[in-house]
């Protein structure tokens, strides 16, 4: 009974410090027939290469049966109808749905605090957040209540809580998922990622959710990784270190110390990388952000889900509403919109020739510490936190979060980024980094 006694571990920490009292608050709703299913793969003969994994799923990722609200009253009582192809996959290998988690409401925040059912905890430091939007997600897997989750991440939302809860996260090139059964913040930038507490947990879920999917039409099929070969540490590799200012330079020196030190021992090159338009990324991502995000909202409007979006949803997603409407409006002149697209492709070009000269591009995953759990920050300040993580989604990259280290005892990530489909390479050189870090 390996994995029913596993979960039985897990329903136990969930019990003493996820729901009750102040506490950490990562799941939303638990797999009423998770014990049922457990023994069901305990009894399998053929064991499934997700065996004994438990997991825990974003709430924007549809599993039959289950309350998928995207962490609001919209879709306070929605059952999901079907499985997302993830989902599929992952129950064919045997890997068990232990719950939902609690996320920013629709995916759209970069600290836990939007869930229309409280905010998440950063399990490492209480009082802090633990990044968002698939805060649950990140603080379930860093709390120990199960072995992995998957996130969805549009600007950095699996990277960011990755990054403050001391976990790993990846963000799979755009479309080498399906998208299948997610319910998008914005169709273009969207991609299903994984959360873990090691680099080959993470390898191991890409390994089974990548690939093309008829029901996905943007969905394509990339290389399959080959899990033994991300053992090895890759020779020759030129590492790109990311030419950016960030605010708080202790985030920064502790990145390029950790470089120095794996580039050394692995007798790597390391070369600076500028990206002359990266600055730009958060005026770009808002506006795409609004108006795809303004675009997939008008079906709640409570004839055939739940509740109309704009009577129940709180600030941030009515500020995206609101935005994205009046952008919409403007659009006759190609004022926002269009000229975000414009700059999209910029920053995917210049990416495209950076990783002619390197074979990554290294950088903190997010420039600052996280702040304190309700504490008042402006909306550009909010959205700063995306500043590093929101180019790999404009230019279609991979890209990985590992931790690196604390500063002030605070978890920080590095955040490592590849060029499209180069998952194998990208998961090898993190983990090349995680075992000297380890
Ligand atoms: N913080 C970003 C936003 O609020 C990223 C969200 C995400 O990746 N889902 O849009």
């Amino acid at each position: 009974m390996v994995v029913v006694e596993k979960l039985k571990i897990y329903l136990e920490e969930i019990k003493k410090n996820d729901k009750q009292g102040n506490k950490i608050n990562s799941f939303l709703q638990l797999n009423p027939d998770v014990l049922e299913q457990a023994k069901a793969i305990d009894s399998k003969k053929n064991k499934g290469k997700l065996f004994g994994k438990v997991i825990g799923v974003k709430a924007n990722i549809n599993v039959e049966g289950m309350n998928i609200s995207c962490a609001s009253k919209t879709l306070e009582k929605y059952k999901a109808p079907y499985d997302a192809t993830v989902i599929k996959k992952i129950k064919q290998e045997e890997g068990l749905i232990l719950g939902l988690t609690n996320m920013d409401e629709f995916a759209s925040g970069g600290s836990g605090e939007t869930s229309a059912f409280g905010a998440v905890k950063n399990p490492k430091v209480l009082g802090l957040i633990p990044g968002g939007s698939s805060a649950g997600s990140a603080a379930s897997v860093a709390a120990g209540f199960c072995d992995v989750a998957l996130g969805s991440d549009t600007g950095g939302s699996i990277r960011n809580p990755a990054s403050h809860c001391g976990v790993v996260g990846l963000k799979p090139t755009y479309s080498s998922v399906s998208r299948y059964g997610l319910i998008d913040l914005s169709m273009g930038l969207d991609q299903i990622g994984v959360l873990a507490r090691s680099v080959g947990d993470v390898a191991l879920f890409f390994s089974i959710i990548q690939g093309k999917d008829e029901k996905d039409a943007i969905s394509q099929a990339s290389e399959k990784i080959n899990l033994k070969a991300i053992e090895k540490i890759p020779k020759a590799i030129t590492v790109g270190v990311l030419d950016f200012k960030i605010q708080d330079k202790r985030i920064q020196k502790l990145i390029d110390e950790k470089v120095k030190q794996v580039a050394k021992t692995n007798s790597w090159k390391i070369k600076k990388i500028k990206i002359n338009n990266i600055d730009l990324a958060v005026e770009t991502y808002y506006p795409l952000v609004y108006v795809e995000f303004f675009s997939g909202t008008r079906r709640f409007d409570a004839r055939r889900y739940g509740q109309k979006i704009e009577d129940v949803a709180g600030s941030e997603v009515l500020r995206r509403i609101l935005g994205g409407s009046e952008i919409s409006k403007a659009e006759y002149r190609g004022r926002y919109y269009h000229l975000a697209l414009k700059a999209k492709k910029l920053i995917k070009e210049e990416f495209e020739q950076a990783f002619k000269k390197v074979d990554c591009i290294i950088s903190p995953t997010v420039p600052k510490l996280p702040h304190k759990i309700g504490e008042k920050i402006s909306v550009e300040d909010m959205y700063e936190y995306d500043a590093l993580t929101a180019p790999a989604n404009l230019a279609g990259n991979c890209a990985i979060s590992i931790p690196c280290g604390t500063v002030d005892n605070i978890p920080v990530g590095m955040q490592i980024m590849c060029d499209k489909f180069k998952e194998q390479k990208l998961l090898q050189i993190a983990r090349s980094f995680e075992k000297i870090f380890l």
